[in-house]
Parts: C-alpha cells; sequence; structure tokens
C-alpha cells in the first residue's frame, strides 16, 4: 500500500534539494510531481486541484526557518495538508447517551461490509462496549449464515429472521431486543449489490428512517480508487452517511479512496481494514496515515500495536528507554519476541520508517532470517553486554566471542552492533519529536 505514491513524492522533495530556498520557480516542478503522485494513486481529480492549490498558497507563503532545508520544508507542508485533508483528528464511533448505540452499515456487495460489521462488533467488545450483530441482507442466504458464523467466532450475539422477513422489520425487532438485553451497540449489516442500484438506496433509506441510526458507516473498499470517490458522492447524497470503514488497506490498493473520502462528503474514515480476519480492524488516524503515505513508516501504529501485546507498563518503560536512548540489546530481545506475537514481519516492517517502500517480499523473507541470526548473536552475550553495547562497539575480542559461541563471523556481530547503534540513534531522533533524515524541524 502507497509504495507508488511514497516514491512519487519521493521525487517531488528531490526537485528542492540542494535549493537555498522555497522559490516560484523550484515550487512548480515540486508541485507538478505532487499533482502526478496524487493522480496516478486514483486520488480523485477534484480533490487533487484542491490539494494542490492548497499546496502551492502554503509553500509560497512559508517563510524561510533557519536550519530547515527547502524540501524538509516543503514535505512538513505537504504532510499537514495531507493530514488536513483526512481530517486531522481520529473521530471515534458514536457512543449515544440512551442505548443501545445504532450501528448502520451500507455498502455494495463484496467490499467487506458483513465482515467489517463483525470487526466493529469486537473492536467494541474489546472496549467492554457489547455488542448485537443484526442480519438484514434477505437476498443471499449466504449472508445471514456468514455473519452467524463471524458471531460465533467472536461471541457476539446476532439477530436475524431468516430471509422471509422485511429488512425494515428485521432492523427494528432486532433494536428491540437488543434494548430488551441490555446491549451497548447494534450494528446493522444490510444488503449489498454489485453496483449502485436504486432498490438497494430505497431500501437502505427506509431502514435509515425506521431506526434513526447514530451512524450509518459506508464501508469502501480500497482497491476501487476513483470509483470510490462516485460511491462515496452518491451514498452520501441519497442517504447521508456519517462516516466510513476503509476496507482492504492491506492490499496493494494506490491509496487514492483514502484522501477523497473527506473531502467529497465532508464525513471523516472511522476505521481501516487491513486483513481478512476479524482482528484485522485499526482507528484511522490522519497523522499516522499520512507520515504512512509519505514513506515515513508509522511508529505511532507499531507502539500501540505493542501496547496490546505487552503490558501497559511494560510498554511505557520501553518506550521511556526509547526516549532516553537507554535501548539496549536485552530490549531489542524482547521486542523481537513482541515481534513475533505480532504478527508476520512483513507487516510490521510496513510500519517502520524509512522501511515501507524499500523492501521486497524476497528481502522480507531475508529480515525474518536474520531476526533469527539476532537473536542467536544476543543469546551467545552476556548479561553486561546486553545491558551496555557500548561495549561491544569498543571491543574486537568479546565480538569474536560472541560470534564463535553463536556461529558466525566477526563480521556478523559487528555489523548487529553498528546496525543497532544506528537504530538506537534514530529512535532517539525520533523521541525527541524529529523524523529521520528530516533534522529538527520545528512541529514535526
Ligand atoms: P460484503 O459482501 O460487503 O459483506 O463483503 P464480505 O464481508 O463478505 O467480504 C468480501 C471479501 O473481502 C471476503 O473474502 C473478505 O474476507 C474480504 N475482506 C473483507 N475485508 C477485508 C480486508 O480488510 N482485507 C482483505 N484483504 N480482505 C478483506
Amino acid at each position: 500500500m502507497f509504495e507508488a505514491l511514497s516514491e512519487r513524492f519521493e521525487s517531488a522533495w528531490k526537485t528542492l534539494r540542494g535549493q537555498d530556498k522555497i522559490s516560484d520557480a523550484n515550487i512548480k516542478e515540486a508541485l507538478r510531481e505532487v499533482r502526478r503522485a496524487l493522480l496516478e494513486a486514483d486520488v480523485s481529480l477534484n480533490v487533487v486541484k484542491d490539494f494542490v492549490a492548497d499546496v502551492q498558497e502554503k509553500a509560497q507563503g512559508a517563510e524561510v526557518v533557519a536550519g530547515v532545508a527547502p524540501d524538509q520544508q516543503f514535505i512538513k507542508i505537504v504532510y499537514d495538508e495531507l493530514v488536513a485533508l483526512m481530517g486531522d483528528a481520529n473521530e471515534p464511533l458514536a457512543d449515544a447517551d440512551s442505548k443501545p448505540t445504532v450501528v448502520l452499515m451500507a455498502g455494495l456487495q463484496g467490499t467487506g461490509k458483513t465482515t467489517a460489521s463483525a470487526k466493529l462488533a469486537l473492536h467494541l467488545r474489546k472496549q467492554e462496549r457489547s455488542a448485537m450483530l443484526v442480519a438484514t441482507d434477505v437476498y443471499r442466504p449466504a449472508a445471514v449464515d456468514q455473519l452467524i458464523t463471524l458471531g460465533k467466532q467472536i461471541d457476539v450475539p446476532v439477530f436475524e429472521m431468516g430471509t422471509d422477513a422485511n429488512p425494515v422489520d428485521i432492523a427494528k425487532a432486532g433494536i428491540a431486543k437488543a434494548k430488551a438485553d441490555g446491549i451497548d451497540t447494534v450494528i446493522v449489516d444490510t444488503a449489498g449489490r454489485l453496483q449502485i442500484d436504486q432498490d438497494m438506496m430505497v431500501e437502505l433509506e427506509n431502514v435509515k428512517t425506521a431506526i434513526s441510526p447514530n451512524e450509518v458507516l459506508l464501508v469502501v473498499d480500497a482497491m476501487t480508487g476513483q470509483e470510490a470517490a462516485t460511491l462515496t458522492q452518491t451514498f452520501h447524497d441519497q442517504i447521508g452517511i456519517t462516516g466510513a470503514i476503509l476496507t482492504k488497506m492491506d492490499g496493494d490498493a494506490r491509496g487514492g479512496a483514502a484522501l477523497s473520502i473527506r473531502q467529497i462528503s465532508g464525513k471523516p474514515i472511522k476505521f481501516i481494514g487491513v486483513g481478512e480476519k476479524v482482528e484485522a480492524l485499526q482507528p484511522f488516524y490522519p497523522d499516522r496515515m499520512a507520515s504512512r503515505i509519505l514513506g515515513m513508516g508509522d511508529v505511532l501504529t507499531l507502539v500501540e500495536k505493542a501496547q496490546e501485546e505487552v503490558d501497559i507498563a511494560d510498554a511505557e518503560q520501553l518506550q521511556a528507554k526509547i526516549l532516553e536512548a537507554r535501548f539496549d540489546f536485552n530490549d531489542f530481545l524482547k521486542q523481537t519476541r513482541l515481534m513475533k506475537n505480532m504478527g508476520s514481519l512483513t507487516g510490521i516492517m510496513k510500519l517502520i520508517p524509512g522501511m515501507s517502500n524499500k523492501l521486497s517480499a524476497d528481502q522480507l523473507q531475508q529480515g525474518e532470517k536474520q531476526l533469527r541470526r539476532c537473536e542467536a548473536m544476543i543469546s551467545s552475550m552476556t548479561k553486561q553486554e546486553r545491558e551496555d553495547p557500548d561495549l561491544l562497539a569498543n571491543s574486537p575480542s568479546r565480538r569474536r566471542r560472541i560470534a564463535r559461541g553463536a556461529g558466525y563471523g566477526d563480521k556478523d556481530v559487528s555489523k548487529l552492533v553498528s546496525d543497532f547503534q544506528k537504530m538506537r540513534s534514530m529512535m532517539q531522533q525520533m523521541g525527541q519529536g524529529g523524523m529521520p533524515g528530516m533534522g529538527g524541524m520545528p512541529g514535526m
């Protein structure tokens, strides 16, 4: 995801590298690259036009800041505009005063609506909010069964009345049942069609009128690019949505949908789907997405993901160590084991700054292998050496001993130590609020 976009942006920065300051003349080429980048990512044309105009205005008005190169300054402007385009902050799911909170799911067939309904239910359960799923897709018996199966999997009740009842009646009865059972949030899954279809719209509108939902979430497939823009427009005009869930963000979509939805509907993306599994749902954070789009990785998501896996005290300690550059080989080992619990290295690497657009599947496999080697080498270190990586930097004999113990060459150990030190200084830089390679830019 976003690899092509990140690479294109990279060429935009390049046009400004080595310049003294941003000027009308040198900004032209950079803006052209930004425009090209967005169009290639399938961002809707109107959105691109507005975006480029905003960036141009900001860039032309930008004061020269001492110590900040024009390309860095330009990156910061584009970053800020991307964040603004996607809505600044994360907007959580409604939590109505009068229970249950009602969420109506809308979208085309195959976008991942049913899966997203279950993912959302699980997400709520993790926040101690009870959920109930309601199956109103009466056209496909398989859809009802799918929801029942998913419900069992995540231990969330599913309300259904088969395929003979009317969707409006099912939705109303489902909500009444949830109310009686003291359920916090009802998620109403609806029927989709392969394309926008008037019957579907009318039915959706009838259901909406009957149940007055707190949220109408449009489920959009990130792989659909430009079409996502049209879809959002149509659903918003005809039904009125309160937000969107962007699914299949784990695929190789070009990413345009993420940038178009807010601008077109004025409504935020609230969640993204990042896999087929029911756990694969994440709240949408515009700032994190922007840094991911710009190829800066997504350290915050990584930290948060890690926090779900370890106990909080542990994670806080780790964060403090990163900030103070006290991160040692023990922490590294802990992190490595944590990564294994968190899932594949591929998934994790995409979140690390500078890695996102540089690694192929092959390289990632190499990476997994490399991690195992690191583990073996760290296992051969003494307690003191693990706690004080600098000891190793200064002692060839220690490195030789470790190499022999782990069954690798001296060079492998030297490389581990120097890579580790580089990583540590990068982390320290980020901890102090900068981004790697971006100097100490104010506000970033
Ligand atoms: P619906 O017709 O809109 O209800 O779509 P489904 O929920 O049945 O999903 C359609 C297909 O997309 C299924 O094969 C899902 O496993 C898959 N899917 C849904 N969400 C995601 C996602 O975030 N990532 C990936 N890779 N696949 C997804």
